[in-house]
């Protein structure tokens, strides 16, 4: 066998040369399985929720929900996947549960009819897609998310986005097949109040369902989803499609989804500031949706609330009202999942 001699110069060269490559080949597995923090944080309304007006079926049922959304939105990031797939995931879920107002389960119009709101954006390109007034999408997000996806627009209404959805191949179901009785009684109550109040005393909770999620790859994404208010007429749109209103998501800031009377969320522009709270004004997520959801909504008389998640996986999910359903699996892996006020 032939004995190979180098001199001291190739020999020193040699070992520096495979110090580089060791290092360059343990930095490359660290990207692979990249610590990078992964968070998402989902919300399935606010409002007037309190354990003496729940009973134990329905809080059990909510819970379930909400747990299995919320993992089921934390596993595509697990598995790597983007945070526009999680939020999709984690929505679609709530919106077959019936028990949230959205998709099967929505709040009845003064007609009777289900007429749904949904919107999604993500945070590194500020592409976004809504659609409003839409009725038998059994998804309306996945309409929202092809408007992003697969159009030069950003929202599309009425029967112009049922006819997008369609060409989509997006799936429809009978009018029926949303309709509780749950809703059918809320509506009858609804109608028998009094007409002149702003904030009908019977919209005591919302159940709009959002999610927010941030991925490996630092990017995060929003979305939310609904029926909007009960007996709501004349085509009535809330803040839930309107981008920089129930929704919003910026890769430099935090993303944000939103629940509670639209009408107020619109006029303070509620998820927008809290993300321009942080990127120019350097508050710290926490407290700039503490001022929004606390100061500016409550001295409007806004109710609601906001789940909202920064760049680096941090959560925060304020509310203004007696509840907010809510649910996060936080970047150290600890998992939430909440009703009350005092459950915080
Ligand atoms: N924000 C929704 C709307 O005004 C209602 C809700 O959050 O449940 O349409």
């Amino acid at each position: 066998m032939k004995t190979m001699m180098l001199d001291p110069f190739t020999r020193s060269f040699g070992l520096l040369f495979a110090i580089a490559a060791a290092v360059c080949i343990s930095s490359a597995k660290a990207d692979s399985t990249s610590s990078a923090p992964i968070a998402i944080a989902i919300h399935g309304g606010a409002g007037t929720i309190e354990r003496a007006n729940m009973s134990d079926a329905r809080e059990r049922q909510i819970r379930t929900a909400l747990e299995t959304a919320v993992r089921a939105g934390h596993e595509v990031l697990r598995q790597g996947d983007s945070s526009l797939e999680a939020v999709t995931r984690a929505i679609t879920l709530l919106e077959d549960e019936a028990a949230f107002n959205a998709g099967r389960g929505s709040v009845l119009t003064h007609q009777g009819r289900v007429e749904m709101d949904a919107s999604i954006m993500t945070g590194h390109d500020l592409a976004a897609g809504a659609v409003t007034g839409v009725r038998g999408l059994r998804h309306p997000i996945l309409a929202a998310r092809a408007v992003l996806e697969h159009s030069p627009h950003v929202m599309l209404s009425g029967r112009g986005a049922e006819a997008f959805a369609r060409a989509r191949g997006l799936e429809f179901m009978p009018d029926e097949w949303f309709i509780t009785e749950f809703r059918r009684n809320q509506l009858e109550r609804a109608q028998a109040e009094p007409q002149a109040s702003r904030t009908p005393p019977t919209q005591r909770w919302f159940s709009t369902v959002g999610a927010v999620a941030l991925d490996r790859d630092g990017r995060l994404a929003a979305a939310t989803s609904t029926g909007g208010m009960t007996n709501k007429r004349f085509g009535r749109v809330g803040d839930s499609p309107i981008i920089g209103a129930g929704t919003y998501a910026d890769d430099r800031s935090c993303a944000v989804s939103a629940t509670g009377h639209g009408e107020y969320f619109i006029r303070h522009v509620v998820a927008y500031s809290i993300c321009a709270g942080s990127l120019f004004k350097d508050q710290s997520l926490a407290d700039s949706a503490d001022q929004v959801v606390h100061q500016v909504l409550v001295d409007a008389g806004g109710s609601g609330g906001v789940i909202a998640l920064d760049p680096d996986g941090r959560v925060s999910m304020p509310f203004n009202t007696a509840g907010m359903y809510r649910a996060a699996i936080h970047a150290d892996g600890q998992i939430d999942i909440l009703i009350y006020r005092d459950e915080d």
